[in-house]
């Protein structure tokens, strides 16, 4: 216990750093999170292609450069975290992507978190809103489930909204659940694919909210 405080309270001390580094840059951070396969990678190519804001891109998944390649070929610099074993990006390991990638003024950085929807909870990156990403296939109970990632949350992004009618998902029973959970955290129905609710998000992303 006094271990995993003190590896906290170590991550936090360097997230402040990188939300200063990133201020002085009037840089917006945004950190995605959710579980394996809710989409996160496809909503990122679309918004880079279509939100209009200079953007750069941070991706961590344990293995593979696979999803900083689809990013740079829908037009976007990216630099990739391979965590290996471990399962969640921290401070330390976005402090040095960031150096590396070195984003212009005034921009929009967007991690890609593992997909995971425990320990990211935990560990601040020093960005200036955490988007969740849920999807339709997943249970219409996570926040239930997983009320840590779903209270950190400042925007739930409900993708795959275009399957609605093929699964048993039950939306307004995800949207209690969540309320119940967050009542503060903004939902918005899209589907990456399809393009629903995505002028939301851009509109999210373009009033550049700052939690910290
Ligand atoms: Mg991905
Ligand atoms: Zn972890």
């Amino acid at each position: 216990m006094k271990v995993e405080q003190d590896v906290l309270q170590k991550n936090d001390r360097l997230a402040a750093e990188n939300r200063g580094w990133l201020r002085a840059r009037g840089v917006t951070a945004f950190n995605l999170v959710s579980s394996p396969g809710s989409g996160k990678t496809t909503l990122l190519e679309r918004t880079v292609r279509e939100a209009g804001l200079p953007a750069t891109v941070i991706e961590g998944d344990q293995a593979t450069d696979r999803d900083t390649q689809r990013i740079r070929a829908a037009g976007a610099r990216a630099v990739q975290i391979n965590t290996g074993a471990g399962c969640h990006l921290d401070a330390h390991m976005v402090a040095h992507a960031l150096e590396d990638l070195d984003p212009e003024r005034d921009s929009t950085v967007f991690i890609e978190n593992v997909g995971n929807l425990v320990c990211p909870a935990l560990f601040d990156l020093g960005e200036s809103a955490k988007v969740l990403v849920a999807s339709v296939t997943e249970g219409d109970d996570k926040p239930y489930k997983y009320p840590h990632m779903f209270r950190a949350a400042n925007l739930v992004l409900l993708n795959k909204i275009d399957l609605l009618e093929h699964v048993p998902f039950d939306a307004d029973r995800f949207a209690a659940a969540l309320r119940e959970v967050n009542p503060r955290a903004r939902l918005l129905h899209v589907s990456a694919t399809r393009g629903d609710g995505l002028g939301a998000w851009y509109g999210f992303l373009r009033d550049r909210p700052t939690s910290a």
